[in-house]
């Protein structure tokens, strides 16, 4: 249980976020909440998860692309809090092009979403851990920052950072009580991903089941979609006592796709 617990987790409005803000909520931990989306549609899910163990929800809209919003944010949830004990990382967006027709400005995002933000986040919450000497950072990364995919030049590029950013940043703090790790999953069913799916059948002019098979899972050896609460089960898991031991650590969730 993570009871007298406290966490930000970014870009949790929607998918794999929501799914650890929800599980982090279910095992007792006050959650921040961060991203975009209809303001009513968030009200209503921090009442939604501050009913799960009677746990303090907040939402602060900071676009964690800029990196004064994100120390706004830590601050914000330190102020509501009184810590931020658990960190995830979690925000991200994708963009797919050809090295050579890549958008720079799509490069940008990209980085400043993904792998900036991360840093930023690290930096910003890390005092406030060491003070405490308890803490726990999970960087959402991908089986993207284990290996690549044609076309994702600039998301490949910081996942692997971030893989990078996880090792330093545990070797720092290793002798402290603060762990830092990432989760490296392989395709989870969101909605964005669900959407996916009938734009995809219809391009390949394929059945729905086929297109997730043979195309969408083609490089997913099990050839069906992880889903959300098997992600945040492993978040949940690293954040507890059990786990104090893995730092540094790229956790593969994949269905075997880095095992090729
Ligand atoms: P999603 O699009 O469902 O959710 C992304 C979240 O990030 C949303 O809440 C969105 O509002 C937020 N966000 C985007 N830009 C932001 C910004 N500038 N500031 C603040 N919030 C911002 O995506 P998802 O599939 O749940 O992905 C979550 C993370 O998991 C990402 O880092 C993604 O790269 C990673 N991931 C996803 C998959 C997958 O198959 N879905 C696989 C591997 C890794």
């Amino acid at each position: 249980m993570l009871t007298e617990k406290s966490a930000l987790v970014t870009g949790s409005t929607s998918g794999i976020g929501l799914g650890i803000a929800r599980a982090l909520a279910r095992s007792g931990a006050n959650v921040m909440l961060n991203g975009f989306g209809d303001p009513v549609a968030i009200e209503t899910l921090r009442h939604e998860l501050a009913a799960e163990k009677g746990v303090k929800v907040f939402y602060h809209g900071a676009d964690v692309s800029r990196p004064a919003a994100v120390a706004a944010l830590v601050a914000a949830a330190e102020a509501a809090f009184g810590a931020v004990d658990i960190l995830v990382n979690n925000a991200g967006i994708q963009h797919v092009a050809p090295v050579d027709s890549f958008p720079e400005e799509r490069w940008t995002a990209i980085q400043d979403v993904v792998l900036n933000s991360a840093f930023h986040g690290i930096k910003a919450a890390l005092p406030g851990m060491k003070r405490r000497n308890w803490g726990r950072i999970v960087n959402l990364v991908s089986v993207h920052g284990l290996v690549a995919s044609s076309f994702k030049s600039a998301y490949v590029a910081a996942k692997h950072g971030q893989i990078g950013l996880t090792k330093t940043v545990a070797l720092e703090v290793a002798e402290t009580g603060i762990t830092c790790n990432a989760i490296c999953p392989g395709y989870v069913r969101t909605p964005l991903v669900e959407g996916q799916i009938d734009s995809q059948a219809q391009m390949h002019k394929l059945p729905r089941e086929r297109v997730v098979r043979e195309v969408m899972l083609a490089a997913q050896p099990t050839r069906r979609f992880i889903e959300v609460e098997e992600v945040a089960a492993l978040a949940v898991f690293l954040c507890g006592e059990s786990a104090r031991s893995i730092t540094g650590a790229a956790i593969p969730i994949d269905g075997g796709w880095s095992a090729r």
